[in-house]
């Protein structure tokens, strides 16, 4: 299936990276081969660390460019025909295009908490995985919606329990033990959880919540947990009351009819409903460290999005604005993500709106905003605060 992106939004053609407008030189260039990997995809011509499955649209590979945290599709059709082209050397990796070379990129390692397992015998990685410097996992592998009209088209939540790589529910105390081998062998920043939704009133919060708890009270570390918004707001009270930093409640889509067509239930919850969530969410947790997914490339209308985006950040709401990562196994896998002219105009008119309002991914405690490797909106965020280009150009 190619789901339509919208109209194609002009910007400047940026395609070159020479000289010293190359990403290894020029911020600028950096961002816009982020934003343009992220829409076209790299081509592997080596083995490096993947997402496959979970909650949400999440197929990528990841690597750091420039020293830049970054995922990008590397399975899907347009990947696999990307001018982009990732190369092993002696040190790392390679980014090439026409057989020039544009960045140095490096993948992680495979964490060593990876050969551990817990005394009842599950491996280390079937519990919690680490996403770049993020430890992070989906603590209840399944969703009252998937398998039934209601799925999330774009999600993966069923694709790795069904492929034996995970279990079905963690528990606090699992997640809380993989927490402290990931700090202190592999260096994780902070943990993200997520899970899939329960039609009970908290539809989930107060699980993932738990488990956020037991990994901040064992390792320290700072923990975004993700849930849809509770029947009870009052929920969101106790999230917080646990401890919890930063908190992820996905809309997925400011446009009503694409939400309708791509996650029926949350449509049925209603955008208002997120809009008396996040209010709650950000009085008990503070401007900016309430976000949300808001996924580009599922044929919303931009103009309908970038209002959604902006009535988001005008209440402190951090809006995670990313390209569509198709899932294999998922209804959506075979969408075609949006072009990089697209995502980019988009990006730009959110971070100018998250600048004004003072938001910004470093002032994020954890979780999907404060890495940022699955967005560019934080690298063209960064840009436009540079300026334009000396003698022209954006
Ligand atoms: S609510 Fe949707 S995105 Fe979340 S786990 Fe369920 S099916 Fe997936």
């Amino acid at each position: 299936m190619t789901v339509s992106s919208g109209p194609e939004l002009a910007v400047g053609d940026t395609a070159g990276h020479t000289g010293s407008f190359s990403p290894a030189h020029d911020p600028r260039a950096l961002a816009e081969l982020i934003v343009d990997l992220q829409s076209a995809g790299l081509r592997l011509e080596t083995e490096i660390e993947r997402r496959r499955g979970g909650a949400g649209p999440s197929d990528s590979g990841m690597l750091w460019v420039e020293g830049t945290a970054v995922t990008v599709p590397t399975e899907t059709d347009a990947a696999r025909t990307s001018p982009y082209v990732l190369r092993a050397e002696d040190e790392g990796y390679g980014i090439y295009r026409d057989g020039e070379r544009l960045a140095s990129a490096s993948g992680a390692e495979r964490p060593r908490f990876y050969d551990m397992t817990t005394s009842d015998g599950i491996p280390y990685w079937k519990i919690a995985l680490m996403h770049l410097d993020s430890l992070a996992s989906t603590v209840v592998q399944t969703c009252a919606y998937w398998g039934k009209s209601d799925q999330c088209t774009f999600c993966g939540i069923g694709v790795s329990l069904d492929s034996g790589r995970t279990i079905v529910k963690k528990t606090p105390a699992q997640l809380a033990e993989v927490a402290v081998a990931a700090k202190t062998l592999d260096g994780a920043v902070d943990a993200t959880l997520t899970t899939g939704s329960s039609l009970g009133v908290d539809r989930g919060a107060r699980y993932v919540a738990r488990c956020g708890n037991a990994i901040k009270e064992a390792s320290g570390l700072p923990v975004e947990v993700q849930f849809e918004p509770p029947l009870d707001l009052d929920v969101i009270n106790e999230v917080g009351d646990l401890g919890i930093d930063s908190v992820g409640i996905h809309v997925e889509s400011f446009d009503p009819k694409v939400l309708g067509e791509v996650a029926p239930a949350k449509a049925r919850t209603g955008i208002e409903h997120y809009f008396r969530a996040w209010e709650r969410a950000v009085s008990v947790f503070g401007e900016g460290q309430v976000s949300s997914y808001v996924i580009l490339g599922m044929g919303e209308d931009p103009d309908l999005t970038i209002e959604g985006c902006r009535r988001a950040i005008d209440i402190g709401v951090y809006p995670f604005v990313v390209p569509i990562r198709p899932v294999a196994g998922s209804l959506m896998e075979d969408v075609t993500p949006p072009s990089r002219q697209y995502t980019e105009r988009i990006y730009r008119r959110v971070a100018a709106y998250m600048t004004a309002r003072g938001l910004k991914a470093t002032g994020v405690a954890a979780g999907c905003a404060r890495c940022q490797a699955c967005s560019a909106v934080n690298a063209i965020q960064n840009l436009m605060q540079i300026g334009p280009r000396p003698g022209g150009g954006s």
